[in-house]
């Protein structure tokens, strides 16, 4: 391994280190205040998720004829297209319309520029849903502070629609609706619910993924980032519908030899989001872990979301899992 490539592989550059020690009187307690909360809400999210899974009883999920899928924001991009570390798609089947997640909102140009060369507008969105409240699917980092989903101007509906949130926050323009369980949204399609995780720097975090029932083939499963795990998604999707499983896709969350969105040396989604603690890496062996489960659930087909995981993870998912296995791209449209 050569030099570049060695601080390459450092997720904290070494050029930090210095720094490092200076903070430690502060950072350490800091830290150490973190990992408690962190670990209780470990046990609570654990809980939390358990009795979901155990209430939870089927939906009566609509048979769809069609399900079409336009990829609004993703890290990776057809021509013409601007890629972005954040998750936009939007659904239309025949009995409606969702946008499910916003990216960064109007704080970076994708989803604006990608909607517009889509030709989208937002009488084409009957509902909104958010996976949940990260930056880079509620609308930005002032979103993301404000607790506030924000829209960019050219796709804020004119009357107002829903927004289906998985957690409390308000969403200017919409009428917002929390989901407290699983239920159906817009479109035909349902939401699998919050599903719980604890994020050591993130917090207590609740996310909610989507599905529909395909006429002739079966559930799809989309994530946001997946945080709460797929294994917990799709043990809920179980729960939820006898139906086969047909295709997963979004977030997986596997950023194994680096993260998106890199900031001065320093490897920021190895760190976040991964449900580990900050100096413990998500490993390989847990992406097998992964890779044999949705193998073994029968999965048909899987279209990878590029903006959490890394091209090693991606790379590895294309050649390990048996379903025909996809990268999705920002101006992309797929027919389900
Ligand atoms: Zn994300
Ligand atoms: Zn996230």
């Amino acid at each position: 391994m050569n030099d570049s490539k060695r601080i390459m592989n450092f997720r904290l550059s070494p050029l930090w280190w210095p720094v490092l020690a200076v903070v430690s009187p502060i950072a350490i307690p800091w830290l150490l205040n973190k990992n408690r909360n962190f670990q209780q809400n470990c046990l609570q999210a654990a809980k939390a998720n358990q009795i979901r899974l155990s209430q939870a009883t089927p939906l009566d999920l609509p048979e769809l004829d069609f399900l079409e899928l336009r990829v609004l924001v993703e890290w990776q991009a057809e021509e013409g297209f601007i890629g972005d570390a954040g998750v936009s798609y939007h659904f239309r089947t025949n009995l409606g319309t969702l946008l499910f997640d916003v990216g960064f909102g109007p704080t970076r140009p994708a989803l604006g520029h990608n909607a517009a060369r889509l030709g989208l507008s937002s009488d084409q969105i009957d509902a909104l849903a958010i996976s949940h409240l990260h930056p880079d699917h509620m609308g930005g980092i002032p979103a993301y502070r404000t607790r506030q989903v924000t829209v960019p101007d050219s796709l804020m509906p004119s009357e107002t629609k829903h927004c289906f949130l998985p957690d409390k926050a308000q969403a200017g323009g919409f009428k917002v609706t929390m989901v407290v369980e699983p239920r159906l949204l817009a479109a035909g399609m349902a939401s699998s619910g919050p599903l719980a995780r604890s994020l050591f720097f993130l917090g207590y975090t609740e996310e909610q993924a989507l599905i529909a029932r395909i006429k002739n083939k079966g559930l799809v499963v989309f994530t946001g980032c997946g945080h709460p795990t797929i294994e917990v998604i799709l043990r809920m999707v179980k729960q939820l519908s006898n139906e086969p499983l047909y295709a997963v896709g979004g977030g997986l969350h596997f950023p194994v030899t680096g993260g998106r969105g890199d900031r001065a040396g320093i490897q920021i989604q190895t760190m976040l989001g991964t449900g580990k603690l900050p100096w413990q890496r998500i490993t390989d062996d847990d992406l097998s872990q992964t890779i044999n489960l949705i193998n073994e659930a029968g999965v048909k087909k899987v279209f990878l979301s590029g903006h959490d995981s890394c091209d090693h993870s991606l790379g590895r998912m294309q050649r390990e899992l048996q379903a025909e296995t996809d990268v999705l791209k920002a101006g992309a449209i797929y027919r389900f």
